[in-house]
This record gives structure tokens, sequence and C-alpha cells, in this order.
């Protein structure tokens, strides 16, 4: 049996979506910027597009540019907004410490150009708070980014919370909902985000094309210097095929969401009670609550996480032991550490991120294959020898 059980680092095209960029690829190869009807053609589509990731964040279809990916969404938000604002407001930006690469990499990056950055620290259930955020606000805070929802544990942040605190001391607020969107409801009128990125790949559109709302107003500087695209604001000519994709995408995703969030919580109910069940000694890194629906991240102790991905792919499973970007990483991930797991803890971690694609036949599989892989590696660990000794089961 073959399990894809990766869909946090990304997810396969649904065939809707294939077809949805079918002309793209075709008839419909005009330049959206041109004025003849190839071109008008092209930029009807593409409009078409915009107001499908309008309708589902619930945001003015002028208030959608499309990008590259969530990596440039997070980077145009973090950067723009800081050079359009520092100058009046000041250098200080707020985040937390389990951002995804994109966010910490940025702001680590801007610290050495003379920025200063907060990173709060989560709990052990991967969560900040919005008194966390108030206590941080500095009369020279510019800007505020928290993640909707993490990309390794789940945990969801309260952003509404956030926005709050941020509007009573006119901080922008920026928000990395890649992994939220086409998941759980995300609404920017209801949370009140200026900026928010997102990512095709993360819900069945292809790779490589993402997007960046931004409030109307709100105005961070260009990253890149070209063309008038996206209403002078992101050049380049526009990836219309995978545009197209992203806005059938978003629409298929959103369309039943309730439906398939329930879905998709049961099968990871199955596998969180399966693993704990079958398998002694291992820690659930999910959060109990304020979850995606997908994500289950386990510590089983006394064995290598990476260890445990190749005997899972020999399997036919495929699942990750920490963000996709960061394997072939040896240290362990920062988001463990962040929730206070030891090293070793962190080092045997597996992320198993199912989407309504899955059934509950995969997995039945992957829970008869988990509990065997766990045992032979333990059966090969002396630490396992030694802890048998001293664990209570
Ligand atoms: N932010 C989060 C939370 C992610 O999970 C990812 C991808 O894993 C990104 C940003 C980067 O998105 P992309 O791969 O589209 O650059």
């Amino acid at each position: 049996m073959f399990v894809y059980a990766d869909n946090a680092a990304t997810t396969r095209i649904d065939p809707d979506v294939l077809q949805a960029m079918m002309p793209a690829l075709q008839d419909l190869y005009g330049n959206p910027s041109t004025i003849y009807s190839k071109g008008r053609e092209a930029h009807e589509a593409l409009d078409r597009a915009r107001e499908q990731v309008a309708k589902a964040i619930n945001c003015r279809p002028n208030e959608v540019y499309f990008t590259s990916c969530g990596t440039e969404s997070d980077n145009w938000a973090i950067r723009g907004i800081a050079r359009h604002y520092a100058s009046k407001k000041g250098k200080h930006i707020i985040t937390t410490n389990i951002e995804h690469h994109a966010v910490l990499e940025t702001l680590k990056a801007m610290e050495k150009e003379g920025y200063e950055v907060t990173f709060l620290p989560v709990n052990e259930e991967g969560f900040v708070t919005a008194e966390q955020v108030e206590q941080a606000i500095r009369p020279d805070t510019v800007l505020i980014t928290v993640m909707t929802a993490n990309n390794e544990i789940g945990s969801i942040q309260p952003i509404e919370e956030i926005v709050k605190v941020a509007k009573a001391h006119n901080v922008f607020v920026h928000t990395d909902a890649v992994q939220a969107v086409g998941h759980i409801p995300v609404d920017v009128q209801a949370s009140g985000v200026d900026l928010l990125s997102l990512s095709g790949h993360k819900f069945h559109a292809p790779k490589g094309v993402g997007a960046l709302y931004v409030r109307r107003g709100v105005i961070p500087d260009n990253l890149m210097n070209g063309g008038g695209q996206e209403r002078n604001r992101r050049p380049g000519t526009e990836n219309l095929a995978g545009i197209l994709g992203l806005g059938a995408a978003i629409e298929k995703a959103t369309a039943n969401l309730e439906r398939d969030m329930n879905y998709v919580s049961s099968l990871r109910d199955k596998l969180i009670e399966g693993i704990v069940k079958e398998i002694p000694c291992c820690k659930i890194n999910t959060p109990s609550h304020d979850r995606l629906p997908g994500t289950v991240n386990v510590s089983i102790k006394y064995i290598e996480g990476e260890s445990m991905l190749l005997m899972l792919d020999m399997n036919g499973i495929c699942a990750t032991s920490g963000s996709a970007c960061a394997s072939g990483d040896l240290d362990p991930s920062h988001v463990l550490l962040a929730i206070g797991l030891p090293h070793e803890v962190a080092h045997g971690s597996v992320r198993f991120s199912l989407c309504t694609k899955n059934t509950e036949e995969e997995v039945d599989y992957i829970l008869s294959v988990l509990p065997k892989i766990a045992q032979r590696l333990r059966d090969m660990s002396p630490l396992w020898e030694e802890a048998k000794k001293n664990e209570t089961f």
C-alpha cells in the first residue's frame, strides 16, 4: 500500500484544479498585460482567480496580490511593511520562536540590517498569548508577525486577540496562514489582520504560486522592481496556469470546509488514539485543542526519527521528521525545542499530515506498520534496554 501522509509539506494537484489550469497551458497564452483580445482573455481569467481567492478569505479582489510562493509572500509582507513604515514608526518587530523559516530567517537577516526583533516563546503546547504580545509592544514597534497555524505541530494561534491588542497600539499585523488556508476557516475581516500569506501547494494547487492579502490602505514597499503587474506592486509576468490552479483549489478547498474538517479530524483522532494505544513511551506533540485537522506530531522516545522515516518509506508511507524544508538538517526542529522537548526526544519525532484524500484504511495501515517499526528500532537501541528498567508504562 502507498500512503501519502505528508500534506503539510505539499499536496498532490487535484484533478479539477489541473482541469482549471489547462487553458492557460494551451490556448490562453496571451500576456494579461496586453490590450488585444488574447491578452484580455488572459486578464479576465486572472481576475476570476483573484475573485476566488478574495471570496475564500473574505476580502476585496483588489486586496489580493499573486506571488510565487508562501516564502515570497512572507518576505514581502515583513520587509515591505518595515521599509515603508520604519522611518515613521520604528524598527522593532514582534514574532514567535515557532514561525516557519520563511519568517524567522527573514527577521534574522533584518536584525543584521538594524531591526530589533522580539522572538516570543510559546508554551508546551505551542501557543503564544495576546498578553505576551501586548507586553512586548514598544513605542517603536512597527509590525507583529505571528503564524495562524504551525506547520510542524498544528497549533492555531489566537490571531483575533493579537490583532485587538495590536490595533490598540496602532501596530500592523501580518499572519503566515500558509498551513491554515484551505484547512480551517480564514476570514481577514473577522480577524482584522493587515496582511496574510498563503501558498497554493498546501491545498492541492501546484507549487510555485502564492498570494499576499494586503488590507486596503496598507502599503508594503515592493520587494522587486519591474513592470506594472499586480497593480504596480508585484512585477513579473503572471504565472497564469498556477494562478488559475490556485483559484480553483481555494474555491474547492473552502466549499465544504466544515465537512472536510470533520472528516480529516476523525482520521487524525483515530491515528493519535492508535499510536498512544500501541506504542509505549511516546508523546503527542500536537496540542489537544486549537489545532489543525490533519496534523499528528509524535515523539517516539529512544529512537531516531530519521530511521523511522526510512522504514516508513520502505513500507510505502511518506511522512516527515520535521518541516520538509529543514530535513537534511541534523539539528532537531526549532519548534519541538521551543515547546520544551529535550534534544533526544525531539530527534525521535515524526509528523503525519492528513488531508481529505486520505482514508481510514490508510490510517489503519499506518497503525499496522508504525508500532512494529518502533519496536524493531527499539530492539536495536541500547537506550531502550536501559529505559525499560526506569520507565513506567
Ligand atoms: N509558511 C509555512 C507555515 C509553511 O509551512 C511553508 C511551507 O512549508 C511556507 C511558509 C513556505 O511556503 P512555500 O513553500 O510556498 O514557499
